[in-house]
């Protein structure tokens, strides 16, 4: 018969079509000579083993391969083993080229689907990819970066941490949860944790916890934008009560101005004043917290930490009594934040790419139709384009170069470019920070990951 198989070293004896999949029949072509485990020992046959392992679809069937194993025992150190087929994966009970297969498919297809094409165990397909992810894990390790940003996400269904550098713009990591005990068991565990200088941070508590647990050297400072997120809210909360109170027709306006409100004061046409000032007459209230609100912004612009702190206290004090329970959960967590919300002005990092970080959710709850988060997590953490784009390459010159004398050359940012006339040859590594978010949301919008 010819070789069906097509495997060098597995010989076919038989096929067979049982429920319109293919069994094959089949051995090692493999005698060993010698005992692996002694090197020395002489080998004895020791009767054989039935064995079944899945292999790739053929002809649009499954296909199982019957192994009869032949069985070895070493005369010196009466070790027992089968005979060697490298072909096969005797961890998953499959062939290798299949591992191969579903490795290559799990990118682009749901694990149940790649589960009914090769007739095996949904969980068995995770497994796979999860040895999978772990290797790529560690084929590409990347810098620890110095000002990190964590996140919280919402990807298929759950709440994600999001782990980036922001000064590369890149995605350091992403976990499955955003619990205390795996983000600790996470970052108790980190390479070069000691080179983290500062957190940037949303107000979750359980991130400040952990970093002080696991990071203590890190500083933390809040996301101005999420602190300043808060404000634009209580006027949305305001806008909607006051809105019950009109008529149909005055609710349809109300609706309308929502993003006037919402955007800075000195960035709306003299027109667009004039009508939400009109709002502020018939509700004085929400003029009042619209101005509020411009103030608790402007407390940004300051130059210095203590003429911040100075601003918020004044605006503290100018507080109107009636609105204090509208603005109660701003004050509470700047209260509880005090000292990472003003940390801003020590090193004035954000997670800036918030709002980009947002849109990579959303691409991916997306493309998340019927993927797991770990396989997202996978695709987008070791894609080829993204992960080029956020590395570095570094060029050393001569054995006695040192760090110094490194030339850069960002692959998309173009970093600066430092030379020194220096003999001797030039080597070349990257270094890796993890993908590049700009290229990942390109990705995203252009349909790369679907
Ligand atoms: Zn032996």
């Amino acid at each position: 018969m010819t070789d069906f198989l097509q495997l060098s070293s597995l010989k076919p004896l038989s096929i067979e079509v049982v429920d319109g999949s293919y069994i094959v029949h089949a051995e090692g072509r493999m005698v060993p000579s010698a005992c692996p485990e002694c090197q020395t020992g002489r080998l004895h046959g020791h009767g054989t083993q039935k064995q079944y392992f899945r292999d790739t679809p053929t002809h649009g069937k499954t296909v199982q391969i019957a192994v009869q194993r032949r069985r070895y025992r070493c005369q010196d150190c009466h070790k027992t083993m089968f005979d060697p087929i490298p072909d096969l994966d005797t961890k998953r009970l499959a062939t290798t080229r299949l591992i191969h297969y579903i490795r290559t498919h799990c990118f682009r297809e749901t694990f149940a689907s790649i589960a009914r094409q090769v007739n095996m165990d949904e969980k068995t397909i995770r497994h796979i990819f999860d040895d999978y992810a772990d290797e790529l894990g560690s084929k590409f390790r990347f810098v620890t970066p110095r000002f990190m940003g964590i996140d919280e996400l919402k990807i298929v269904g759950a709440f994600r941490a999001m782990i980036t550098n922001v000064e590369r713009r890149t995605v350091f990591d992403m976990r499955a949860t955003r619990s205390k005990a795996d983000l600790l068991a996470y970052f108790k565990v980190l390479p070069d944790r000691d080179s983290v200088e500062w957190v940037a941070m949303d107000m979750y508590h359980v991130y400040r916890q952990v970093m002080k647990e696991a990071l203590p050297e890190a500083r933390i400072v809040v996301d101005r934008f999420h602190i300043q997120r808060m404000a634009n809210e209580v006027l949305e909360k305001m806008r909607k009560r006051f809105r019950k109170t009109l008529t149909q027709r005055q609710r349809l306006k109300l609706k309308d101005e929502r993003f006037l409100l919402l955007k800075r004061k000195r960035d709306l046409s003299p027109e667009a004043i004039s009508r939400i000032s009109n709002w502020f007459q018939q509700f004085p209230l929400l003029g009042e917290a619209h101005s509020l609100k411009e103030a608790f912004f402007a407390i940004w612009e300051n130059q210095t930490r203590t003429s911040a702190e100075t601003a918020f206290q004044a605006w503290l004090d100018r507080l109107d009594p009636e609105l204090r329970p509208d603005f109660k959960e701003l004050t509470t967590a700047m209260t509880n934040w005090h000292g990472e919300v003003f940390a801003y002005f020590d090193n004035p990092i954000t997670n800036a790419y918030t709002e980009s970080v947002n849109n990579l959710a959303k691409g991916m709850n997306r493309m998340g139709r019927g993927y797991s988060f770990e396989v997202i997590r996978a695709r987008m953490l070791y894609d080829e384009k993204a992960r080029k784009d956020g590395s570095t390459l570094v060029s050393k010159r001569g054995p006695e170069a040192d760090d110094d004398d490194s030339l850069c050359i960002g692959y998309a940012t173009g970093h600066e470019v430092r030379t020194k006339a220096k003999r001797g040859p030039v080597s070349h590594h990257v270094i890796e920070y993890g993908p590049y978010i700009p290229t990942l949301t390109k990705l995203l919008e252009s349909g790369h990951f679907e």
